[in-house]
């Protein structure tokens, strides 16, 4: 997107749209995608910032991901994204708890390490590479149950999500919150660092369901807020008419901007 010298801001929105859906350092060659946004200008030249994304496709892995723009609750005034089907994009958890970070290594239960004579060593966490004083952000609401040091984790933060689900974050540089302490969905409860066993700056995210130590990306997690169900038939045939839109605005090589609706071929994906 910033090579077809597009509004930052633009980027930072989509990607928060479809954040829990779609990994967008797993992007696949051929995937591609149209957004219908509005950007605010002054004297109809200079642009002071995207005002918001009404509605957007993505095409990941052969699926379509549609992006629809919705108040559930106008009163609260809270936008929400929710697909061709009624289902809120938005997950019970983030997918990741930085921002931007490549994952550096997986959950993996074979995991050999040449450090430790290629033995076994299981790996239940994942890795997010990120430099230093990065913030690392809670990936659901839930309340502090843990925040201190060791030898090990360095130092580290644990929350309890509800009866189900727990995570923990590794390896900070410093923490922002203390034990007992709720957080929502998104809050900085601390930076990336390299206290504790490790080589490098990242953060090592463990995920609790059940108790047991699980992966997170084979996870199905949980809807955030599903639609009601009074209000699925209005959002359904409210969606139709820019639905029609975004089905009707045509792939091209490069990007092309027309009345703020775009549609980018990602070939140039890698
Ligand atoms: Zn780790």
């Amino acid at each position: 997107m910033s090579n077809s010298g597009l509004n930052e801001q633009l980027t930072y929105y989509l990607s928060d749209v479809y954040a829990w859906n779609i990994d967008f350092y797993r992007l696949q060659k051929g995937d591609r995608f149209k957004v219908i946004y509005e950007e605010q200008f002054v004297d109809d030249t200079i642009s002071i910032g995207i005002k918001r994304i009404n509605a957007a496709i993505f095409e990941h892995s052969g699926r379509d991901y549609y992006a629809f723009e919705f108040q559930p609750d106008p009163e609260k005034g809270i936008v929400e994204y929710f697909d061709d089907s009624a289902k809120n994009l938005r997950r019970a958890f983030l997918k990741a708890p930085v921002k931007f970070g490549p994952v550096t290594s997986r959950y993996n239960l074979k995991r050999r390490i040449a450090y430790y004579g290629n033995r076994i060593r299981p790996h239940k966490g994942t890795d997010f590479g990120a430099s230093i004083g990065t913030s690392i952000l809670a990936t659901a609401n839930g309340v502090v149950v843990k925040a201190s040091y060791t030898k090990g984790n360095g130092n580290y933060v644990t929350i309890k999500h509800n009866n189900t689900y727990s995570t923990q974050y590794l390896h900070m540089k410093r923490r922002k919150v203390k034990r007992g302490q709720t957080v929502k969905q998104g809050d900085v409860i601390g930076w990336v660092g390299m206290t504790g066993n490790t080589s490098g700056p990242h953060v090592c995210y463990r995920f609790w369901k059940n108790g047991r130590q699980v992966d997170p990306f084979k996870q199905k997690l949980p809807e955030a807020k599903p639609i009601s169900n009074s209000l699925k038939k209005t959002y359904l045939t409210g969606i139709q008419e820019i639905k029609t839109e975004l089905d009707c605005i045509s792939f091209v090589k490069e990007n092309s901007t027309i009345n703020n609706t775009l549609a980018l071929s990602t070939s140039e994906f890698k």
